[in-house]
């Protein structure tokens, strides 16, 4: 008899495990009128888990996508981060629909850049194209440094 009082005990301890994962030991124990240590033998012993599950509150919400996340930043995933801070640009070589970092463009904004272009073949391009003419009409002068102009990203 004692037996079966057990099996019943033993039922529904693991009926709350399964249906509150969140009810810790001492709220399982509460609710059966038993010992925590108890609980945590059957549950043991039933193979169910003995530890809590912390009930999830997402962190933040990831600028790219919308997905809730834990982990501190702004970004659910280095993916994420990564297609958010690509703007649209028409590459001004070839005219071609492209995306480049934030980073990137501001970098080279706040240094005076104002054209940007799709690739680096491209930027060469059009860094000859720009610098030949501009070269041609000033190469006149005293011939300084800006002789040889600096192509963006080629070191
Ligand atoms: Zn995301
Ligand atoms: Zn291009």
């Amino acid at each position: 008899m004692g037996c079966q009082r057990n099996e019943k005990l033993r039922q529904e301890i693991v009926f709350i495990r399964e249906t509150r994962p969140c009810a810790t030991l001492e709220q399982i124990a509460h609710d059966v009128a038993r010992t925590r240590q108890r609980v945590h033998k059957i549950l043991k012993g039933e193979g169910k888990p003995t530890c809590h599950v912390k009930p999830v509150k997402p962190k933040h919400t990831c600028l790219a996508c919308g997905t809730l996340f834990q982990h501190d930043g702004y970004f659910c995933s280095p993916l994420c981060r990564q297609s958010y801070y690509r703007i649209p640009i028409v590459c001004d070589n070839c005219g071609v629909l492209c995306y480049i970092l934030l980073s990137y463009l501001l970098y080279h904004v706040t240094r005076g850049q104002e054209s940007f272009c799709c690739s680096t073949p491209c930027r060469r391009e059009y860094w000859k194209k720009h610098y030949a003419s501009r070269m041609r009409s000033c190469r006149k002068g005293a011939g300084g440094p800006e002789v040889a102009p600096a192509i963006p990203g080629s070191h």
